[in-house]
């Protein structure tokens, strides 16, 4: 169909050698990978190794259930990551696609309010949030700041395009 937009496994493969390399030339390094799961999950594995960052959290945070439905609001969902072992830390926020970027706003936000308080209260040391999406569209209320394409198209990534699978011998599945 030529109102999708079509990631095959080998572009993604291909896509995220190259998105590192441009992380890397901007002179910027992540001493840790938070992934948003699970449409994070991928890239930010791709990434943790093509960047060769071997510290990797995950969170877990839930927006839509299906194409045409949407929760209001994307929620943070247990197993929650200790996000304070993010103190003072430079960390690459990695999800799919930034679409209407609430997503990654909820997670930035709850990443960066992690500094470092010196005993007299004073924060000196603020951890350094950076975001990498495979997409960004048009509409997104975050910026992010490496961002391998961009599209308003509805994407088929190749890891959530087929349903789970089931068993074939199974009535009416
Ligand atoms: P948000 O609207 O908060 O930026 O996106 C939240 C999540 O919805 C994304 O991380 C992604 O998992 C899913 N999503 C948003 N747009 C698309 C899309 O075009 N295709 C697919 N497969 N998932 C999407």
């Amino acid at each position: 169909e030529n109102d999708r937009e079509v990631l095959t496994w080998q572009s993604f493969g291909d896509g995220m050698r190259t998105l590192a390399e441009t992380i890397y030339e901007s002179g910027w390094m992540p001493d840790l990978v938070v992934a948003v799961a699970r449409g994070g999950l991928l890239p930010a594995g791709a990434l943790s190794y093509a960047l060769g960052t071997k510290s990797i959290g995950t969170l877990n945070v839930e927006f839509y259930t299906d194409i045409a439905e949407t929760l209001p609001e994307p929620v943070v969902l247990p197993p929650l990551m200790d996000t304070s072992a993010l103190r003072g830390k430079k960390v690459l926020v990695v999800d799919d696609v930034a679409d209407s970027g609430k997503t990654l706003k909820l997670v930035i936000d709850l990443v960066s309010k992690h500094g470092v308080v010196s005993a007299d209260e004073e924060v000196v040391e603020v951890s350094e949030v950076r975001s990498a999406v495979i997409y960004e569209k048009s509409r997104s209320i975050v910026k992010p700041d490496y961002v391998l394409k961009r599209t308003d198209k509805w994407i088929n990534f190749p890891w959530s395009t087929l349903p789970p699978v089931s068993d074939p011998n199974k009535v009416g599945a």
